[in-house]
């Protein structure tokens, strides 16, 4: 058996049994979770955030859910340099639909920002807010 193969083949990703893409498309979202707009396996996850005070003025329930799951309510804020936000959703697309998801998610309201999620791309995480990154603490 020759040895030369195995040097070959340790150099590539896990062996060339899967590529990074597909390693990233089976670990990073949840079972069942498809692209948004065609339904394929995702490849980038969309999250939007609002501002915790914002989202409370908008929606009084928030604050009810803050007294009767406090956990779980501490579990979807973030916090940040701008303050606190609060996770409002999250979409997936595949590569292909990718650019249209992003242009989509471009659009919110100013108390609002949203964060894609790419995998294993060289420009790994691009901030859709508008202004100065809030995320580096
Ligand atoms: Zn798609």
């Amino acid at each position: 058996m020759s040895k030369r193969g195995q040097i070959i083949h340790s150099k590539r990703f896990m062996d060339g049994r899967i590529t990074p893409e597909e390693l990233h498309q089976s670990m990073a979202f949840p079972i069942g979770a498809k692209c948004r707009l065609c339904g394929r396996p995702p490849m980038i996850a969309i999250r939007s955030y609002g501002e915790e005070a914002e989202m409370i003025k908008r929606d009084q329930n928030l604050r009810i859910f803050a007294t009767v799951d406090p956990e779980k309510y501490a579990s979807m804020l973030i916090k940040t340099k701008a303050g606190r936000f609060i996770r409002i959703g999250e979409v997936y697309a595949c590569s292909h639909c990718a650019p249209q998801a992003e242009r989509e998610a471009a659009h919110h309201p100013s108390w609002c920002f949203v964060d894609i999620d790419k995998g294993p791309g060289p420009d790994k995480i691009v901030s859709g807010y508008r202004g100065p990154s809030i995320l580096d603490q």
